[in-house]
């Protein structure tokens, strides 16, 4: 009985992508493995008189539940962690581009994401109306880079903007 709404509500689970109902379907499989290899060592230590079966039975079961749980910790963790950096990483990353203050005008919309191990940082950069594209393409690259040597696999966005784009702030 257990194995059949077990089965069922792992389809659903998987359909919906829902790590609830996944853990769900996991708790049932466990009953049901937990049963099964109780009863299956049961029988074969009746049958064989092979009383070492019995731990062994139920530590194979013990690795198939912790190896379906390991499997379900795998999945449910990265969407959960899909937030912004931590509010010390934040400023070291502000820290970096303001050692470039002299270059622009100010930043705003600054905004960081990690999910798993990969890091999303965007902002928009204000630059004076007398830089060429080219001077401002440029301090954009030195500023990735610098974040590069700190975040190696992060994704980082610069958005420019003409002065008239300034957030008064002060
Ligand atoms: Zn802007």
């Amino acid at each position: 009985m257990n194995i059949v709404i077990s089965r069922i509500i792992k389809r659903a689970a998987d359909r919906e992508n829902s790590v609830a109902m996944k853990s769900n379907a996991l708790h049932l499989y466990t009953d049901v493995f937990t049963s099964l290899g109780i009863a299956f060592s049961l029988l074969l230590v009746h049958l064989t008189g092979w009383l070492w079966l019995d731990p062994l039975i139920a530590i194979l079961t013990a690795f198939y539940i912790m190896y379906e749980a390991w499997k379900l910790l795998k999945e449910s963790f990265p969407p959960l962690m899909d937030k912004r950096l931590s509010p010390s990483e934040e400023a070291e990353i502000k820290r970096i581009i303001m050692t470039h203050q002299a270059d622009f005008i100010e930043f705003h919309d600054f905004r960081s994401r990690r999910a798993g191990a990969q890091e999303y940082i965007d902002f928009h950069l204000v630059v004076a109306n007398n830089q060429t594209i080219e001077q401002a393409h440029s301090l954009c690259d030195v500023i990735e880079k610098e974040i590069y040597d700190f975040y190696a696999k992060a994704q980082v966005l610069i958005h420019l903007e003409p002065e008239e784009e300034k957030i008064l702030t002060k």
